[in-house]
């Protein structure tokens, strides 16, 4: 029996994974997602959305990414969950993704890994990682009931949940190494007027203190001098993130920091690789973004297999 060859593999099931597969599907392209954890992508970690069109009340990050994830499957895609994919090699027209469960054939790719939270890589931040260390504030927030936390980074992440978690925090410390925010400017005015929102401008984590959970930190100027220690009870970290771009190493051309360069059609540097979303050099990451570009990478995935299938038909 000749082996399975699928027209499109999606790598990764955030919005633009999902919404490449709501296009590939309806196209009828024989179509599997693939995806390392469940569906969802870093947005359904968003307690909420507000730029999204189509929501003027703001819809939640997790409802958001589920309802694209139902439309998908209303049109048939299949969402294999749970299978890493450990790397892709190109068999000259046939990609062969080597994942946990074994080897999926197909002709073309979009990859759509995205993203991670980045590490401070100071003392004290692995070892109190689920002790008072949290990447999510959404999932461990509640657990700071009138507490003092820290939030570390000035960009929109930190903002944003900065504000989510004065629902159950008493203060909420902003940590951020330069003297403004980079968050936008509605996050920035909502940040600064809240009178449970205390910023340290200029200020480095040294390290997590503790003894069994988090107590404390020790900041300190970005240069080194001026060291204090604050005390609270948890420490949420956005200091920015890593692509997921380990399994495409060696074959697709990254840039410096790792992230998947493209053309303007969303083609990689392989032909039949497509990449969209916060996962390719130069995206622009907001979720309407990455929508935009699966649909973009699904149609030129779909012609490009259109056209190899048309070749090998003649
Ligand atoms: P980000 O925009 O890269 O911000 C990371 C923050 O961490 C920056 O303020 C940066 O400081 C700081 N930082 C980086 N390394 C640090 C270190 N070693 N020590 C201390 N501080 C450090 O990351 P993000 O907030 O996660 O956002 C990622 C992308 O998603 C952005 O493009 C963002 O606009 C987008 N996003 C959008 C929304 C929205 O539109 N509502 C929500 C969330 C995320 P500097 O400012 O000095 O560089």
């Amino acid at each position: 029996m000749a082996e399975e060859v699928f027209d499109i593999v999606i790598v990764g099931g955030g919005p633009a994974g999902l919404t490449a597969g709501i296009y590939v599907s309806r196209a009828r392209m024989k179509s599997i997602l693939v995806e390392k954890q469940g569906p969802g992508g870093s947005p359904a970690l968003s307690e909420r959305i507000e730029n999204y069109p189509g929501f003027p009340e703001g819809i939640s990050g997790f409802e958001l990414v589920d309802r694209m994830r139902r439309q998908a499957e209303h049109f048939g895609l299949e969402i294999n969950a749970y299978n890493p994919v450990n790397s892709i090699r190109d068999e000259g027209g046939t990609k062969v993704l080597e994942t946990d469960e074994g080897e999926l054939r197909t002709l073309g790719v979009i990859v759509a890994t995205g993203m991670r939270p980045a590490l401070l890589g100071v003392p004290g931040e692995e070892e109190f990682l689920g002790k008072g260390v949290s990447y999510c504030a959404t999932c461990d927030g509640a657990f700071f009931k009138d507490a003092t936390v820290a939030v570390i980074g000035g960009g929109n992440s930190a903002a944003e949940e900065a504000l989510f978690l004065t629902r159950f925090a008493k203060k909420v410390i902003i940590v951020h190494r330069r003297d403004r925010l980079r968050a936008g400017k509605i996050l920035q005015e909502k940040v600064l007027s809240n009178p449970n929102i205390e910023v340290k401008w200029n200020k480095v984590v040294k390290e997590v203190l503790g003894n069994g959970k988090v107590r404390g930190l020790v900041l300190a100027n970005p240069e080194g001098g001026d060291e204090e220690e604050i005390k609270v009870d948890g420490v949420f970290l956005y200091v920015g993130n890593i692509p997921n771009t380990e399994a495409l190493r060696g074959i697709l051309e990254l840039d410096d920091g790792g992230y998947v360069v493209t053309d303007s059609k969303l083609k990689t540097s392989v032909d039949g690789i497509y990449a969209a979303g916060d996962v390719r050099s130069g995206a622009i990451r907001q979720v309407v973004v990455a929508v935009g570009e699966g649909a973009r990478a699904a149609m030129a995935a779909q012609s490009y297999v259109d056209t190899i299938k048309g070749t090998a038909y003649i």
